[in-house]
C-alpha cells in the first residue's frame, strides 16, 4: 500500500469537531490569565454540604471503593425515590426505574443511545444548553431549535407544532433552564405534554436547577402531568445542589421498559458513578430537608439580585431569570462583530468573564447577548459587580 494512502487513513472521525476547545473554556483561560473574575463557567465555588463530604470521606475509609451495581447502589436509589415522591409527587419505583448515572450528562447520553437513532429529530428549545444539541449530534441525531419568546422566553405552541416533522422522535426540556432561567409553567407544559402525546413523543426533561426557583415560580417536573410518566426520561442530580460538579453523581427516572437498555449503554461508557462519592451523595439526599433546599433558593435568590443590579447599572439590560443560575444580557453597546468577540471586550474593559450568547442558539442567532453564571462566593461576586457598574460609569 502506498505510503501517502496509509496516511490518509490517520484522521478525525466524521463527528469530531475540527475545535474541541469550547468557548466556555477559552474564557476561563483567558480571564485565569488576566486575573479577572470567572462568570463564565457553570461552576458553582459555593460550599459542599458538610454531611455530604463527611460521607463521602467515610465511605472511602470504609473501602466502598469498588464497581456499584450497574443502575447504582441501592442506599441512594431508594432515597431519590423518597426525595421524588416528597418533592415532585411522583412515586418511583427504586429496583425498577432510576438509574444513578454520571450526571445528567451521562443519562443523556445513555438515554439518547437507547432511545434514538442516526437521523431522528429531536426537539431543543432556544435558547438550549450546548451539551444537549452536542450528546445528539454524538449520536447522529439532529437538534431541532424552537425557539422561545424573548424577552420572557415564552412558549410558542404554534411554532413547536410546524418544528415537528415524521422524522420527530423526543424533545428535551430544561427546566429551569441554562441559559435564560426559564422555568416553564404549568399550562406550558401541559400544551407540551398534549403534543408529545399526540405525536407519540419521548420527553427527556433535564432538571438539574430544580431547587434554584425564585419570586414566585415553581418547578413542576413534566414527568407529573397524566399520560407523561411512559414518555419521560426524567433526569437531575447533585453537581447544583450539592456543588459537587466535578463527582459525576446524578441520576435519571423512565419507565422500567427502558431503564436496562439506558442502563447498557451508561455502563459501556461511565461503569457506574463513583462508588464512594454516592454514598455521600445519599447521606445528602437522606439527611438534608426542605430548609436545606429553601435555603439554597433563598442564597442565590440574593445574588440572582445582585448581579441583575450591576447588570442595569452597567446599561446592559438583564432579562431576570426565574430559576437556574444565569443571566442573559445585552451585549449591543460593546465592541465587537460577534457574541465572542464582545465577550472578549467586556473581559479586556472590566476583568469580567461572560459567555457569548450565540452558544446557545443556532448559527447567526444570540450574538447581541452574554451570559453571567452568579453561583459564585459573594466576595467575588461582589467584586464582578463593581467591575460591571464601572463600564456604565464609564458612559
Ligand atoms: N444540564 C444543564 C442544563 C446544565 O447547565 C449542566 C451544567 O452546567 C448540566 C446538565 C451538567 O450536569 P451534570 O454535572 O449532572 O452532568
Amino acid at each position: 500500500m502506498e505510503q501517502a494512502e496509509v496516511l490518509s487513513r490517520l484522521r478525525l472521525s466524521e463527528l469530531a469537531p475540527g475545535v474541541v476547545q469550547s468557548e466556555i473554556r477559552a474564557m476561563t483561560q483567558e480571564c485565569d490569565r488576566i486575573g479577572g473574575v470567572n462568570l463564565a463557567q457553570g461552576v458553582c465555588d459555593t460550599e459542599v454540604p458538610e454531611v455530604v463530604a463527611e460521607g463521602a470521606i467515610r465511605a472511602i475509609r470504609n473501602g466502598l471503593n469498588i464497581y456499584t451495581r450497574m443502575d447504582g447502589i441501592e442506599r441512594l436509589r431508594r432515597a431519590i425515590a423518597a426525595k421524588v415522591e416528597r418533592t415532585l409527587g411522583i412515586v418511583v419505583d427504586p429496583d425498577r426505574e432510576i438509574l444513578v448515572t454520571s450526571g445528567v450528562t451521562g443519562a443523556f447520553q445513555a438515554g439518547a443511545m437507547a432511545l434514538l437513532n442516526p437521523g431522528d429529530e429531536v426537539l431543543l428549545f432556544e435558547p438550549f444548553y450546548g451539551y444537549h444539541a452536542s450528546t445528539l449530534r454524538s449520536i447522529r441525531a439532529k437538534a431541532v431549535p424552537v425557539a422561545l419568546e424573548a424577552p420572557d422566553w415564552g412558549l410558542d405552541v404554534a411554532a413547536v407544532r410546524t418544528a415537528i416533522t415524521p422524522k420527530t422522535r423526543a424533545m428535551v426540556i430544561n427546566t429551569p433552564s441554562n441559559p435564560a432561567g426559564k422555568v416553564f409553567t404549568r399550562s406550558e407544559l401541559e400544551a407540551l405534554a398534549e403534543i408529545a402525546e399526540e405525536f407519540d413523543l419521548f420527553v427527556f426533561t433535564d432538571e438539574i436547577y430544580e431547587h434554584f426557583i425564585y419570586g414566585g415560580a415553581k418547578h413542576v417536573s413534566p414527568a407529573t402531568h397524566p399520560g407523561m410518566r411512559e414518555r419521560t426520561i426524567l433526569m437531575s442530580g447533585f453537581s447544583k445542589t450539592f456543588s459537587v460538579t466535578g463527582w459525576r453523581v446524578g441520576y435519571l427516572i423512565a419507565d422500567p421498559k427502558w431503564v436496562p437498555s439506558i442502563g447498557y449503554f451508561h455502563d459501556l461508557t461511565y461503569v457506574c458513578a463513583p462508588a464512594p462519592l454516592q454514598q455521600g451523595c445519599a447521606d445528602g439526599v437522606e439527611k438534608l430537608g426542605a430548609e436545606f433546599y429553601e435555603g439554597l433558593a433563598r442564597e442565590h435568590e440574593v445574588k440572582r439580585a445582585m448581579i441583575v443590579d450591576a447588570l442595569r447599572d452597567a446599561g446592559m439590560r438583564p432579562h431576570v431569570p426565574d430559576g437556574a443560575y444565569y443571566v442573559l444580557a445585552s451585549a449591543e453597546n460593546l465592541p465587537g462583530a460577534t457574541a465572542a468577540e464582545k465577550a472578549r471586550a467586556l473581559l479586556a474593559k472590566t476583568g469580567v468573564a461572560s459567555v457569548a450568547g450565540s452558544a446557545f442558539f443556532r448559527p447567526g442567532k444570540g450574538e447581541d447577548l452574554l451570559r453571567f453564571c452568579f453561583a459564585k462566593k459573594d466576595r467575588d461576586l461582589e467584586e464582578a459587580c463593581r467591575r460591571l457598574r464601572g463600564l456604565g460609569s464609564e458612559g
